[in-house]
């Protein structure tokens, strides 16, 4: 093997860079050379690739965002498209492809893979640790923090006066980021697809357990955690219909985009290097139509269609504490 490409798909998150870091460095030790596509597969079909020297990669495990860019292609999902990428990459001479992305970026290598009979390989990069088989997804553990900073922040001025705050997290259609974020914050509540799939339910009891924490306590803040994508409107229309229905004032913050951003925690630093070395090492092995990942502190390799026909579950005790030992109204 002497060449091998990467790119970077999709939602961009803390510790690509780390991760295309390790990448590079781990060739270089087996003599082999790495070529990256910018934005995504959009690059791969575009011709939009640079030879990657460790050069290059010094001083970025630190920086957020990716040295590649990101870029969403709907186009990848035709064949047209795989054929065209697979006579793109022959053309180069490119050995293996590894792909650090989320759940659409991984559709999208095994896709290639049917039409590129070389070593297709994913590594889990999405803040919203969405991906079976791998106990954290690399940006993850950055993006709890980035919102458990902002939740802290928000707290201060909703108890200077009293107010309800709806926080809006990201995590897609998962609520991995609100859970942590709800349980490391102290938040009063979290509503997470997961656990609340009745709106009216959810509606009910959050005005029930504010009602009654401001009947016992007195006017008071309270935080809600809610992950995005659960309430029709976002925390805005939830916002309006707290404050139209009930004599409530509650605020929405939407936290966005902050929580893609910034420089990744050690964590992430740590599980992408871990992850870029052995992904090279599963390229040179011949592996493909893996994601690699870590449980238990094992790196392990999963097939890629396991990655999203499994529904990983949020940790169950975190979710017993949140929603039974600390709830108020049992
Ligand atoms: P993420 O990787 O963060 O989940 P997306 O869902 O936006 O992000 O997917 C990133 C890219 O992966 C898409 O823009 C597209 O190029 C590719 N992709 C997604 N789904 C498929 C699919 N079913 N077949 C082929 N390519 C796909």
């Amino acid at each position: 093997m002497k060449r091998i490409a990467v790119l970077t798909s999709g939602g961009d998150a803390p510790g690509m860079n780390a991760c295309i870091r390790a990448i590079v460095l781990t060739a270089e030790h087996f003599n082999v050379s790495v070529i990256g596509f910018r934005h995504g597969y959009y690059g791969l079909l575009n011709s939009e690739h640079v030879e990657i020297s460790t050069d290059m990669v010094s001083n970025i495990i630190q920086n957020g965002g990716t040295i590649l860019h990101s870029a969403r292609c709907p186009e990848f999902k035709t064949e047209k498209a795989a054929l065209k990428a697979a006579n793109s990459l022959d053309a180069l001479g490119i050995d293996a492809l590894l792909v650090i992305g989320g759940d659409g970026s991984f559709h999208g290598a095994h896709h290639l893979q049917q039409y590129w009979h070389k070593p297709v390989i994913g590594l889990p990069g999405t803040i919203d640790n969405d991906i079976y088989g791998t106990d954290a997804t690399i940006g993850y553990f950055t993006a709890i923090e980035t919102a458990l900073d902002a939740i802290d922040k928000i707290r201060d001025t909703a108890d200077a006066f009293e107010r309800v705050f709806l926080i809006e997290v990201m995590g897609r259609h998962a609520g991995f980021i609100g859970l942590s974020a709800s349980i490391s914050s102290g938040a009063d509540q979290v509503l997470l697809p997961e656990i609340n799939n009745d709106n009216e339910a959810a509606f009910k009891n959050l005005v029930a357990r504010i009602e009654t924490t401001r009947e016992k306590k007195g006017q008071c803040s309270y935080i809600v955690v809610v992950a995005e994508n659960l309430w029709p409107g976002g925390v805005t229309a939830l916002a309006e219909k707290i404050n139209s229905e009930l004599s409530i004032e509650s605020r929405p913050v939407v936290l966005g985009h902050i929580q893609r951003g910034g420089s990744p925690s050690p964590q992430d630093r740590i599980l992408a290097t871990k992850l870029g070395a052995y992904a090279v090492e599963c390229a040179l092995q011949g592996k493909s139509g893996i994601m690699v990942g870590e449980q238990n502190q094992q790196l392990v390799e999963v097939s890629l269609p396991h990655t999203w026909q499994n529904q990983k579950p949020l940790d169950p005790y975190l979710v017993k504490i949140q929603t039974e030992f600390f709830d108020i109204l049992e």
